[in-house]
């Protein structure tokens, strides 16, 4: 049987994780939102595949997801094999 995240060594704990979580969904939210572009986020999901701190889609360098980090164009690797990318926040798209 897998072992959870948190009992991996070198994994943040759950309450670690949340934290980070919850850290970069705020930064996500302040910037309004952005999602890294399709061929962005292939590329970092490609780099994370190859990465020897992927533990079953965990990064064991940060604790984060890897799918959800590498949708949110705010986000970047720890060890700067992929940077966030520059894109405009989607907003409400109608109050202006
Ligand atoms: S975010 Fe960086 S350190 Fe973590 S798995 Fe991906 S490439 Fe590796």
């Amino acid at each position: 049987m897998p072992l959870r995240p948190e009992d991996r060594p070198g994994q943040p704990g759950l309450l670690g994780r949340a934290a980070r979580f919850t850290a970069a969904t705020a930064r996500w939210l302040g910037a309004g939102a952005p999602l890294r572009s399709q061929q962005g986020r292939l590329a970092a999901l490609e780099t994370c595949a190859a990465c020897e701190k992927n533990q079953d889609g965990w990064c064991s360098e940060c604790g984060c997801w890897i799918k959800l980090k590498t949708a949110y164009a705010t986000e970047s690797c720890p060890l700067g094999k992929w940077g966030a990318e520059k894109r405009e926040g989607r907003g409400c798209g109608g109050c202006g």
